[in-house]
């Protein structure tokens, strides 16, 4: 049994404004994970099913390899590389979809085909602080995955019997992604009973697992030995660890995007690390990741000092000058933060 999350005055809302829509946008966030590609190709299907068209996944940028498989990215736009197309996709749409982001920010160039577009718009997700924009929000930020909320809104709007695998497969896979492989924001027996449909449906978990944690380059495990070996910092009295790669060191390892996923969650697996801080040269900025355990919230703090935010044990951020600088900041900052 699982229980009624989505409140039936938004299950009507958007059952209504899916029903006068024919053609549908879906939107996700910049550097998509398992969760944005999973819950927006998830919905793509459906749509699909219900007769929509066309229907359309706008990616702002390329997604990692180790997410080729999902049923459906061969139709996925990059905004990136076909700025026009997107364009005129987003302005005549009937129905933008927002999954998996909280505020226009988070889509980086899209963000002015958004908020430009008569469209009316729905946004699914679960991260705190939701925008005001959308005509619709459907937000629970205590949900683990924007993919669960997909599956449940597809379940109350009576169309569980519309769910084929491939749509099973992108819900499991951001469920699977966005809680580690159930590794934490994984307690509610609902994830479990929605798993069990999803493994009703035909999804072969065990393939999945190994789809997406199993297919690292052989230069990607030496990037994590080398951030391991060489380039860990610890700070005992904080439980905290950084480790940081500049542009030099990722050519070196020929990195790709998706290599420097998962990096940042290593250092928590020593004993009495709580916080851990990973820094990465990106083309214009650096990217900085944030991860802790238990009640040790670091979205705040990413919010505070890195521009960023996102989830209390799982955030973001950026910053526009050095790594030594970037480095400089956190040191002189995070100690009033982390200091449980
Ligand atoms: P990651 O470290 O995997 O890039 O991001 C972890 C989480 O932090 C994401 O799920 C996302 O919610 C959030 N996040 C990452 N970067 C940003 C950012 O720049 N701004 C905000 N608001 N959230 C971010
Ligand atoms: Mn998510």
């Amino acid at each position: 049994m699982i229980s009624e999350k989505i409140s039936s005055k938004q299950v009507s809302d958007a059952k209504r404004m899916l029903s006068k829509a024919q053609s549908v946008a879906i939107l996700t966030h910049m550097s998509p994970d398992g969760d944005a590609l999973g819950s927006s190709l998830a919905m793509c299907h459906y749509l699909r099913t219900l007769g929509k068209e066309p229907v359309a996944v706008i990616s702002p940028n390329r997604f990692p390899e180790f997410l080729n498989w999902l049923p459906g990215t061969e139709d996925i736009l990059i905004y990136e590389n076909s700025e026009q197309e997107c364009n005129t996709i987003i302005a005549s749409a009937d129905l933008i979809i927002c999954l998996d982001f909280n505020e226009e920010k988070r889509i980086g160039k899209v963000e002015n085909a958004l908020t430009g577009s008569p469209a009316k718009k729905l946004m699914i997700d679960h991260h705190l602080n939701p925008a005001a924009f959308p005509d619709l929000v459907i937000s629970y930020p205590d949900s683990p995955s924007t993919a669960e909320l997909v599956f449940r809104l597809i379940c109350s709007m009576g169309d569980f019997n519309k769910i084929s695998l491939p749509i099973a497969e992108c819900i499991y896979t951001g469920m699977m992604t966005d809680t580690g492989n159930f590794s934490f924001n994984s307690n509610h027996i609902d994830t479990y009973n929605i798993i069990a449909e999803l493994v009703g449906i035909g999804v072969d978990k065990d393939r999945i697992y190994n789809l997406v944690f199993n297919t690292y380059s052989a230069d990607r495990m030496r990037l994590m030995g080398y951030c391991l070996y060489k380039k860990m910092k610890i700070y005992p009295e904080q439980h905290t660890a950084l480790i940081t790669l500049d542009r030099h060191e990722l050519f070196r390892f020929n990195f790709t995007s998706g290599d420097a996923e998962g990096l940042v969650n290593l250092p928590l697996q020593i004993k009495d690390v709580y916080y851990s801080v990973f820094m990465r040269e990106d083309k214009e900025k650096i990217k900085i990741s944030f991860r802790s355990q238990g009640d040790r919230p670091v979205n705040e703090y990413a919010s505070h000092y890195f521009n960023g935010g996102g989830h209390k044990n799982a955030a973001g951020g950026d910053n526009y000058e050095t790594i030594e600088k970037a480095v400089k900041l956190f040191e002189s900052t995070f100690k009033d933060y982390f200091n449980k």
